[in-house]
């Protein structure tokens, strides 16, 4: 090496990365996706540059980034052959902290602390630095498309940086050489396994094919082609490269019910690509209810825990790209992102209103999805309440005039009885059970339809009185039952009279039960059966208070 030049760093680097390590980034691995997009970006900036001076190119036109894993001397390599930094740049960009290495930016820093202090550092290009958090040593030799000289530029991240000119020979012909001296805690980074599985997870779909060369000197096998399949044209796209795409990402070995592919335009631009599995992922019940659509920025991976559906989509798997966040976004950034704001909705939206077409052009491939994820869906009547109707208009319920095939309320509403007001429901632990129930007698003799609601998440949602069409739902356990004013399907007029003999009984069974019961009354709900208890008008239903009862409330 020729003469050495010492520098300082333009900002207090030890203590902006100590800030950093701490609260920025939980997650150590990030810094992999950070060198990785800084190597795919150089990559895009030279074929960028190259529209205009193709000689840039040189023989070499196709991008690659290449990672070295040397277990023997505890380095990881991550080399690109994009645009390359001049000193200049190299004094520029990793010498300056963020590019605005003021002591002002680092005032207000210290000023905010804690997570605002995270959501400031977020905003800025710090990802660079973030290779500090696994490595106490960082040698970073460059050289820019078409110049001849080559630059070597050190650091141990503690507030002063080396520059020295390099030989060509020690250089990529162009483009840049990051070399990470691993800390202690860090060398799982020289696995295979743990770099490759890391790369597939964050950096599966950037735009640059990514090779690991497993030791120094080996063959580079390549681990992810540099094709994010979102990005294409829908008409570019085959069913099997959706279904490939869907497998990876949802880590399901199906084939998807659903497939939503598009680009969102206007005050905010996103393209999405989200799936309904063709089967029950394993984690559909779990109670903390997450989500796992993954966001990207800029086609670089972010985190799968922005929640970018509402819960009672979770089962949905896929992913939204934007490029309008900054690389760095913070968890606490993506919680109040009015962009992401803007995304759940839009993105709830397409994915419902296709689940609804789906019921149109595909009635079974739905039924399939309804029976996977219906009783999912149905949380959100009571969680979602913007979008109750819209959701009980997709639900679909097995009733007593269809105990096979659920259908749907509209079609219930069109079957109605003259002089019918209500949506009649009963609900229980099974269809057999709910079949058998007296309940139903006085309803099946009027020919009136009963929904029969089997899962335990129907008991909830009731609760809230949803109506549809303007007809309320009604449990046939609770209250009055005012069948009287229609007509039973075998007899000619509805007697709403009370006979002397049953008024009697009626005074006995009183005064026998006493405080056991609020009321006994005469009812139209019976045929067969001589009595049946049933809940008051307000309060739980009767399968609600066993279901309370049985959680111990
Ligand atoms: P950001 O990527 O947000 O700008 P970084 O700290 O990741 O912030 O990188 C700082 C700058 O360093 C980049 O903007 C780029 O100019 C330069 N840089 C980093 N890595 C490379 C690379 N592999 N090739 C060329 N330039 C790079
Ligand atoms: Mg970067």
């Amino acid at each position: 090496e020729m003469s050495v030049e010492k520098h300082v760093f333009e900002a207090d680097v030890a203590k902006l990365l100590h800030l950093m390590v701490h609260s920025v980034y939980s997650d150590k691995n990030v810094f992999l996706r950070e060198l990785i997009s800084n190597a795919a970006d150089a990559c895009e900036k030279l074929r960028y540059e190259a529209i205009v001076a193709p000689e840039l190119l040189g023989s070499d036109p196709a991008s690659r980034i290449t990672l070295t894993l040397d277990e023997e001397n505890a380095r990881l390599i991550v080399e690109d052959n994009g645009i390359g930094m001049s000193r200049d740049e190299l004094v520029e960009s990793l010498g300056t902290i963020a590019r605005s290495g003021t002591r002002a930016f680092m005032e207000r820093i210290e000023a905010a602390q804690g997570k605002d202090g995270a959501q400031l550092i977020g905003q800025f290009g710090v990802g660079f630095y973030s290779a500090f958090m696994v490595a106490d040593n960082v040698d970073v030799v460059s050289r820019r498309a078409g110049s001849d000289k080559a630059w070597h530029w050190a650091s141990d991240g503690k507030g002063s940086y080396t520059l020295s000119a390099v030989d060509l020979a020690d250089a990529p012909a162009r483009g840049t050489r990051i070399t990470l001296h691993l800390m202690e805690d860090a060398k799982t980074y020289t696995s295979r396994w743990t770099v490759e599985r890391i790369v597939k997870d964050q950096s599966g779909h950037v735009p640059v094919p990514i090779s690991i060369i497993e030791k120094p000197g080996a063959e580079p096998m390549q681990v992810a082609d540099g094709t994010a399949l979102w990005t294409k044209q829908k008409s570019d796209i085959s069913k099997e490269d959706y279904t490939d795409f869907y497998r990876g990402v949802a880590g399901q070995y199906d084939e998807p019910a659903l497939t939503v592919h598009f680009r969102a335009e206007g005050r905010h631009e996103y393209t999405a690509l989200a799936f309904v599995p063709g089967a029950k992922p394993f984690d559909l019940f779990d109670p903390d209810r997450k989500g796992r659509m993954k966001l990207y920025v800029k086609r670089v991976f972010i985190t799968d825990e922005a929640e970018l559906l509402p819960r009672y989509l979770r089962f949905v798997r896929g992913l939204i790209d934007t490029a309008d966040l900054p690389l760095n976004v913070s968890r606490e950034m993506i919680q109040e992102s009015p962009l992401l704001a803007n995304i759940r909705k839009g993105l709830a939206n397409r994915v419902l209103t296709s689940i609804e077409k789906l019921s149109e052009s595909e009635p079974e491939t739905f039924a399939k999805l309804w029976e996977n994820f219906g009783s999912v869906i149905k949380e959100g009547i009571y969680e979602d309440f913007e979008r109750r109707a819209q959701l009980l208009a997709l639900s679909r319920f097995r009733s007593t005039a269809s105990e096979d095939r659920p259908r749907a309320l509209n079609n219930y509403v069109k079957d109605m009885k003259n002089g019918q007001s209500a949506i009649y429901y009963l609900t229980g632990d099974n269809l057999a059970q709910l079949q058998a129930s007296p309940q139903l007698e006085g309803f099946r003799a009027r020919g009136i339809e009963v929904l029969l609601l089997t899962d335990p998440v129907d008991s909830f949602w009731v609760t809230t009185a949803p109506d549809f069409e303007g007809k309320p739902l009604k449990s046939i356990t609770q209250g009055a039952a005012d069948l009287a004013g229609i007509a039973k399907q075998d007899s000619e007029a509805a007697s709403s009279e009370t006979s002397p003999a049953v008024a009697e009984f009626v005074s006995f069974a009183k005064a026998t039960l006493g405080e056991a019961v609020s009321d006994v009354r005469a009812s139209d709900r019976l045929t067969e059966s001589a009595v049946c208890l049933v809940a008051p008008e307000h309060g739980p239903d009767r399968q609600l208070q066993k279901m309370l009862q049985g959680a111990g409330r």
